[in-house]
């Protein structure tokens, strides 16, 4: 017995397989530092987690439609109607597993074998395993300075065979937000060349100094028609172990995705899907507090890196930074820089070339501002200890 091509061709995740190496090391009692997480560090608001409980006392803990409660739609929809300031209703929204479900259901309706789907870099990294496990070829595509899409090249990257354009604004790995114009000369191309846009919103609500990330469906009605919006729970609410998010678009996609699902993996929790209904309902307090928290440890952390030397694309959102290391690196690149950090200075970041750009590294600033400090003088040692073996 043995897996099938198909799966066997798909890497497991970089970011999950590294977490799981620093905790074991923390584990065997080494004080590792461990900047990987891809999750909030604070808990799911107090009226999320009572909507949780309550859900479950009340009993309403059955299958529910494979899209979804019609009531979450509801709230999904009028969430979307207001702050992507453009009309959804009902049946423009499918309720999935979480954001990750949302994105793989999408890629597996859209996508037909020998498709080529432009992603610019950097990337998180499930989009492209995703996108070949649906049959697809993804097209990297580098950025312009500071990780903004560099939409010549992604104009130049278009074959007959091209099909769709996967954004994530703010970005995982980045932080960085798209501009508004950037947006819409995205939107353009995708007209065009008749593409369909995957706007990866997970991170919209944790956005500093300045407007929210502009999304395409923002746009216009034409371009509404050719983009789906994911998001979910996981990153503005905390909520990354409730696993629940949303698609919405062109209700004939939404609707083959949800019956997709229907064979695939049913109803989402339902307790989840109430919790994440309360929220959307009521923005939790904790939320604005959450994103301040953010936003000066994104100051903190960004500083810190360029007192060690080293150049940092400005992150405006979610809780990553993607400082370049290339001068510091050798032909390990970017995986061996993270390797021998770890193991001489118990400090655990993700490596460049996960997001598909092997000048870099990754750290989450998901964690206290005094962990952030270790972290930035062990880096600051490594550096140092690496300028010194080259002489
Ligand atoms: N998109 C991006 C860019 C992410 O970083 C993540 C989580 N790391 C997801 C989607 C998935 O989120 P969820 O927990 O809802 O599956």
């Amino acid at each position: 017995m043995k897996p099938n091509q198909r799966v066997s061709s798909i890497a497991f995740s970089a970011t999950l397989a590294l977490d799981a190496r620093a905790k074991e090391l923390a584990a065997e009692g080494r004080d590792i530092v461990n900047l990987t997480a891809g999750e909030p560090d604070f808990d799911a608001p107090t009226s999320v987690r009572d909507a949780a409980k309550a859900s479950v006392d009340s009993g309403r803990v059955r299958y529910t439609p494979a899209s979804g409660r019609p009531s979450l739609r509801d709230a999904v929809a009028a969430h979307l109607t207001e702050t992507r300031n453009a009309p959804f209703t009902r049946d423009q929204i499918t309720v999935c597993h979480s954001c990750k479900h949302a994105i793989s259901g999408a890629l597996s309706t859209l996508i037909e074998p020998g498709d080529e789907i432009l992603v610019p870099l950097p990337a998180w990294v499930s989009y492209f395993e995703l996108i070949k496990y649906a049959g697809g070829v993804p097209v990297c595509v580098e950025p312009a300075a500071d990780c903004a899409p560099d939409l010549a090249a992604l104009a130049a990257a278009v074959t007959p065979k091209t099909r769709g354009i996967m954004i994530n604004s703010p970005s995982n790995p980045s932080g960085v937000v798209y501009s508004e114009a950037d947006v819409r000369a995205i939107v353009k191309l995708a007209e065009e060349h008749d593409l369909w846009i995957l706007s990866d919103e997970i991170y919209r609500r944790l956005v500093f100094n300045g407007a929210p990330a502009f999304s395409p469906a923002s746009v216009s009605e034409s371009a509404r028609a050719r983009t789906i919006i994911v998001d979910g729970a996981s990153k503005a609410y905390a909520m990354t172990g409730y696993r629940i998010g949303f698609l919405a678009g062109p209700p004939e996609i939404v609707s083959s995705v949800a019956r997709l699902h229907s064979q695939m993996t049913g109803s989402p929790c339902a307790v989840s899907q109430d919790a994440y209904e309360s929220a959307l309902r009521e923005e939790p307090a904790e939320v604005e507090t959450m994103v301040a928290e953010f936003a000066k440890r994104a100051d903190h952390v960004v500083k810190g890196l360029r007192a060690l030397g080293l150049e940092v694309p400005a992150p405006r959102g979610a809780f990553y930074v993607f400082p370049s290391v290339a001068p510091y690196l050798d032909e390990r690149g970017s995986a061996g820089f993270c390797e021998d950090l770890l193991n001489e200075k118990d400090l655990a970041l993700v490596p460049g070339v996960a997001f598909g750009l092997d000048g870099h590294v990754r750290l989450s600033y998901a964690t206290s501002l005094d962990k952030i400090d270790i972290a930035l003088g062990r880096l600051g040692s490594f550096l140092e200890s690496r300028v010194a073996a080259r002489g």
